[in-house]
């Protein structure tokens, strides 16, 4: 990433967005502005997935909703176009948890799913464990907790696969919180308490107050659930004392969150009020609706448990009234995601209209590209027109598959292309033999088709033994044949006057028959069979 092959200017705007997002709002809009319209001129979709992208970084972290949307979505689709597979999956990710965060988590578990399939294909694991990590949560906190500890584990490998960044240890410390929560909610308390050792011998010396503060909420939690009142006391008051608004409580808010429910069932009203309050502060500033609206179904219970009535059915209006606001949120984030889902439709539906037109153009050069031997297209044209001819004038047709021995061996010890090679000096042989009454074709692999017109079963023979002869005479080496030290080919064949009711597709059937017997010796022979033959001529 950091250069789309335009120097200059371009180069300039970009490193500008990388060196300013995150940091500079104002200044990261500006620059992905002027690459926007510099793509839109161009008609690069790179490079305005990449200018897209990042606005809706920008916009995300300023919470603005209708912006983050717009350009995130024009992002995900120029981005796929473009086979930026890595923004890709960061776009994703990064609609998976506006959409959770907004209250809408059936959206955000198939933005999370289509993320981690990108992840999966194009081996993203840095991407793959915050999505599996951020998956696991969701599940977490639906009750999903066996589910949710797949995903935890999962994001574990990743992260161990990615190896060590610069947020390792942050991320370690979520997964083994994660881990200790799942398995502490599942009644499992002392496998969640291994996961509060883990932290303390691994991350405890590597991570920032807020990873401490966070592992400090699970801690107090399974101390509750243990009963050990004294170790749970310990940890609320750390966190109580500690917490403050200029933390990025935010990215794990759902942890602070439970702690609140713990501090309000354990009537700790001062812990509950300081803790709540900054989580109340935080939300509001990012205007998150969905999470402040369970900040006040917390107060609700606070007030009514004190039986402070009017400050009760104050809280239950808001309540009320950011229920409206989601639920025109939750319109919004659906017409989104259909808009989004149809365009990559679209998007797909012209690929598949490439790739049919694809077929169409082979189809039309009727050729094999490997060997310019007729293909298959053509061979099913003319095998219908010759059988056609055989059957009008009742003359004699033999169909021929040819195939190559132990061509599997040879091609996993010389190589592909020495394969190919073989394939083509092969087709070479077939070709010279072409006449008006013998056509050859490729028919896929290592198989060929010969079609004799008009030839007694002698003549055939006669040629398709001199065909295997010529093929002994290029003498190509194969030391890991299982019969001679060459490329030998075996040969099946049906000779017969096509009858009235007999069809095409006879032959073929035949000769694939004759080709089986031939498979099942020795390989390097010919078989001769009729239809419906029990007097096949065996010539091996
Ligand atoms: P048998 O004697 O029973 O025919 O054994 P075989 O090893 O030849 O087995 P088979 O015919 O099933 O194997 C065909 C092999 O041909 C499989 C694949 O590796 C190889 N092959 C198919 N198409 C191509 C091609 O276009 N190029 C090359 N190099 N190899 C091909
Ligand atoms: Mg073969």
């Amino acid at each position: 990433m950091g250069s789309f092959g335009y120097g200059g200017t371009v180069d300039d705007c970009v490193k500008e967005v990388l060196a300013c997002r995150g940091s500079d709002a104002e200044r990261t809009l500006k620059y992905c502005g002027r690459l926007a319209r510099f793509a839109g001129e161009h008609d690069d979709a790179g490079l305005l997935g990449f200018a897209s992208y990042y606005a809706g970084e920008t916009y995300y972290l300023l919470n603005d909703g209708e912006h983050f949307f717009q350009s995130i979505t024009k992002a995900v689709s120029c981005l796929e176009r473009s086979k930026q597979w890595e923004l890709l999956a960061r776009a994703y990710n990064i609609l998976a948890i506006a959409s959770v965060n907004r209250g809408n988590e059936p959206i955000a578990m198939d933005y999370y799913l289509m993320g981690l399939s990108v992840c999966k294909k194009y081996e993203l694991y840095e991407i793959e464990n915050m999505i599996r990590l951020n998956l696991g949560n969701l599940y977490l906190s639906n009750g999903q907790y066996v589910e949710a500890q797949k995903y935890f584990e999962g994001s574990l490998g990743c992260l161990r696969r990615s190896g060590q960044t610069e947020d390792y240890y942050a991320i370690l410390t979520c997964i083994y919180v994660s881990l200790g929560s799942s398995y502490m909610l599942r009644g499992m308390t002392e496998r969640a308490q291994s996961y509060v050792r883990r932290l303390q011998e691994e991350c405890l010396s590597h991570i920032g107050k807020t990873e401490q503060l966070y592992a400090l909420c699970f801690q107090a939690q399974l101390y509750h659930r243990m009963g050990q009142i004294e170790q749970r006391d310990a940890c609320i008051c750390t966190v109580c004392r500690e917490i403050n608004a200029d933390m990025a409580v935010m990215d794990v808010f759902d942890d602070f969150y439970r702690l609140c429910g713990l501090l309000l069932e354990i009537g700790c009203d001062e812990g509950f009020l300081k803790v709540s309050g900054i989580l109340e502060q935080l939300v509001k500033q990012a205007k998150m609706v969905n999470l402040q609206k369970k900040m006040v179904s917390l107060q609700i219970r606070y007030y009514r448990k004190n039986r402070d009535h009017d400050a009760y059915f104050k809280a239950a209006g808001v309540y009320y009234e950011l229920s409206e606001m989601m639920e025109r949120e939750n319109r919004y984030i659906i017409a989104n995601m259909l808009g989004l889902r149809s365009s990559l439709e679209r998007a797909n539906e012209k690929r598949r209209e490439v790739e049919a037109d694809n077929i169409r153009l082979q189809e039309k050069s009727e050729t094999d590209a490997l060997t310019q031997l007729p293909n298959r297209f053509r061979l099913n044209e003319y095998s219908e027109t010759a059988f056609e001819r055989a059957k009008r004038g009742q003359k004699l047709l033999a169909v021929e598959i040819l195939d190559i021995d132990y061509f599997k061996q040879y091609n996993d010890h010389y190589g592909h292309q020495a394969g190919d090679a073989c394939i083509t000096a092969i087709a070479g042989q077939l070709a010279a033999m072409q006449n008006d009454r013998i056509f050859c074709a490729r028919y896929g692999g290592d198989e060929f088709i010969i079609i004799y017109e008009d030839m007694t079963e002698a003549e055939v023979y006669g040629e398709a033994e001199r065909l295997r002869e010529r093929i002994m005479g290029l003498k190509l080496k194969h030391d890991y044949s299982e019969g001679l030290d060459q490329i030998t080919i075996s040969q099946g064949i049906c000779c017969d006057v096509p009858g009235d009711e007999t069809k095409s597709w006879d032959f073929l059937h035949t000769a694939d028959r004759m080709l089986y017997q031939v498979k099942e010796k020795n390989r390097n022979g010919i078989a001769i069979g009729h239809l419906d033959g029990p007097d096949e001529k065996e010539h091996i």
